[in-house]
């Protein structure tokens, strides 16, 4: 039987964050909006006390056998990983509703943490998570991009060459979520992909934990963003960085070139990581098409349902049309997740989730300030934000075009040599 409802512990949970979204999310959402790379600081120690418990859970489910390991699933829906992704998208969908740019200041392994759980080993996973179990607030980042490599991640120049006891890098990364707080701020870490052998294309691509205070490393530049203006991102250079033999994060070694295991390795992160920008995005949405229907009620207009489509109005057909859109991209959300923690390969539901949430929440934020007209264009609201805040799901972790190449690929079992 297929069923749609989400298990009590995910509802409740759901309940707790949405209050937390009211109560401290909400009402500073335009305050740091306006003062970009001001740090929420209230917001993050309060979220930091439930990343280190579930962090500390996800470091406990490692040294389980496969037989507790399945005994704590049945009762506690946590999956080998920790949180189980259905959860995570829930509760992202709900702190992106409070805000979608206090949501990426979270503390936590974050991305960087997905590309450690993807290719690292138990005790790599060990060695960088202990550290977001304890003490103050703590960032994982992720640095892929660079100035000539974005959608083609596989045209990354920086470069890793092996030293003895040492990997030194070399190379500038643009765009690093949190990459101030990982490199700079906190005793953090972020990883970094890089070549080993560019001869060898896809399969010399590594990726490499690099931690805070590592001489080399230089935050250079924060950027001035059009939304989620809460949230760093930062241009990160390496100059001759010098970090310790095991902090490649999985085998250094080079496949023949055309196979692309390694790189494989590395993009398995996002078929974790889509699905909960994808939550983040419909957590926007829905907090657009929320306010829409409340101004209404407060003009008398409710907008009704199960009637003849000729008998709609316009604005009815509007908020059918953002609705249906909204709960497709969440279904297809969810079951990315699904997929995901039962351990099944998820690359084509992944992107189709955040090809079809970007592109439908984009759109519902711009349809919602034009149904609003100047109440969604003042700043006496926050729809003129959400609506600045939701194109960088369609942007980052792939951008809409390119999660719809994926689905095509996979649709068409075309290779990327064949579709490109
Ligand atoms: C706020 C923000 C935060 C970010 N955070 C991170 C981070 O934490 N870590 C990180 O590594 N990066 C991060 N990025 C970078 C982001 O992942 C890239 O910007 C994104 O992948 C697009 O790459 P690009 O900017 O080089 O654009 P391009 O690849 O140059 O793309 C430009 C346009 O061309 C389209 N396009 C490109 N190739 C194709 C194709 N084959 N077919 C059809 N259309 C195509 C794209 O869809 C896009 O519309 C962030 C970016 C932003 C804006």
């Amino acid at each position: 039987m297929i069923d749609f409802e989400l298990p009590e512990q995910i509802v409740a949970a759901q309940k707790e964050t949405h209050e937390l979204a009211v109560k401290h999310m909400r009402p500073v959402a335009r305050d740091y909006d306006e003062r970009e790379h001001e740090k929420p600081w209230d917001y993050i120690n309060l979220i930091w006390e439930d990343v280190k418990k579930e962090v500390a859970a996800q470091l406990q489910a490692l040294e389980q056998t496969d037989a507790e390991r399945a005994e704590a699933k049945k009762k506690s829906l946590a999956r080998a990983g920790g949180q189980p992704m259905i959860l995570t998208a829930v509760l992202s969908e709900e702190r992106a509703w409070g805000d979608a740019g206090l949501n990426l200041c979270n503390p936590g392994p974050r991305l960087g943490g997905a590309a450690v759980n993807a290719v690292g080993t138990p005790e790599q996973k060990r060695r960088f998570f202990k550290p977001f179990t304890e003490g103050t607030p703590k960032w994982g980042a992720m640095a892929i991009t660079e100035a000539n490599a974005g959608s083609d991640t596989a045209a990354i120049t920086a470069s890793a060459v092996r030293d003895g006891d040492s990997w030194v890098l070399n190379g500038e990364k643009i765009f690093v979520t949190s990459g101030k707080m990982a490199c700079q701020e906190s005793d953090g870490w972020v990883v970094v992909w890089a070549t080993i052998d560019k001869s060898a294309g896809r399969a010399g691509i590594k990726s490499f934990v690099v931690e805070k205070g590592t001489p080399g490393m230089t935050v250079t530049k924060l950027e001035n963003k059009l939304g989620i203006r809460a949230s760093d991102t930062a241009t990160v250079v390496f100059e001759d960085c010098r970090i310790p033999i095991d902090n490649i994060l999985g085998s250094p070694e080079v496949q023949q070139r055309g196979t692309t295991k390694g790189f494989k390795g590395v993009m398995a992160t996002f078929d974790a990581t889509r699905p909960g920008i994808a939550a983040s995005a419909i957590g926007i949405g829905r907090a657009a098409l929320e306010f829409v229907k409340e101004k209404l009620a407060e003009k008398g207009i409710e907008v009704r349902y199960g009637i003849s489509p000729y008998q709609m109005t316009a604005v009815e057909k509007e908020i059918h049309n953002m609705e249906a859109n909204l709960k497709a991209a969440r279904l297809l959300t969810w079951r990315a997740c699904c997929m995901l923690d039962r351990r099944e390969r998820n690359s084509l539901e992944a992107s189709m989730a955040k090809a079809k949430a970007g592109f439908a929440v984009t759109n519902i934020c711009q349809k919602a300030v034009e149904l609003m007209g100047p109440l969604g264009y003042s700043r006496e609201y926050l729809l003129e934000k959400w609506m600045r805040d939701c194109k960088i799901n369609d942007i980052f972790e792939g951008t809409g075009q390119i999660n719809m190449l994926i689905v095509a690929r996979n649709v068409l079992g075309f290779g990327r040599d064949k579709l490109k």
